[in-house]
Parts: structure tokens; sequence; C-alpha cells
């Protein structure tokens, strides 16, 4: 029997932990991209950007940042509806400041909460 099979259990992550690791040059820029949205994201699990700050804040072009926005979303570490000006945590993982159902600049209104639908 695994231990998943059992429990569910939640953490706590620091945004400080993955925006250390979103800065590292030596990770992968797709892997760069998820840390940034786990170490900035609200309780919505939304992290809003002006136009072109992630690129810039990368040294990357908007094509390269596209790309390692699609590569995180097929690999399922960011929601698909992540865009450069707004970065979506996956399904399932929750948490941060603000209320899960808070509107997004970008995405408007939250239908559903961050435990659903994974
Ligand atoms: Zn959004």
């Amino acid at each position: 029997m695994k231990a998943m099979d059992v429990q569910n259990p939640g953490g706590i992550h620091l945004h400080s932990f993955w925006l250390a690791r979103a800065d590292d040059p030596s990770l992968e820029l797709w892997l760069r991209v998820v840390a940034l949205a786990f170490g900035s994201h609200r309780a919505n699990g939304h992290s809003q950007f002006a136009a072109g700050w992630v690129a810039k804040w990368f040294h990357k072009s908007p094509s390269q940042l596209s790309t390692a926005i699609k590569t995180a979303k097929a690999k399922g570490m960011l929601g698909a509806e992540s865009t450069s000006r707004c970065l979506v945590l996956p399904p399932g993982v929750t948490g941060g400041l603000g209320h899960p159902f808070d509107p997004c600049s970008v995405h408007g209104r939250i239908k559903k909460p961050r435990d659903e639908g994974f």
C-alpha cells in the first residue's frame, strides 16, 4: 500500500524559495517560469505581471517565454490558462495571500476553488 492511497496531506512553501529558483539561470527556462508562478501567486492561484515584464525579467524574448510557458503547461506544472501576463498554478495547489475567489485582472472572475479539477 502506497502512502498516497491513504492520505493526501498538504504542505506549506515559502515564496522566497521559489523566487530564488526562478532567479537561477542554471535551471531550464520552463522550470524558472514555474518557480516564478509558485513564488508570486495569490490565493486565487494567479500571478499577474505587466505586459513584457516576465520576458524582460528572465532576459528572454517573448517567443522564448511563450515556448517555456507552453512546455510548463504540457508538463502539468502550470494551469492551461497561463499567459505571459498571468501565470496560473495547476489545479490542486492552494494558498497565498488574498481570497481564493478574488478576481484576476487578466482572467476575470475565478470560477472554481483551487482544490478541484485535478
Ligand atoms: Zn489570471
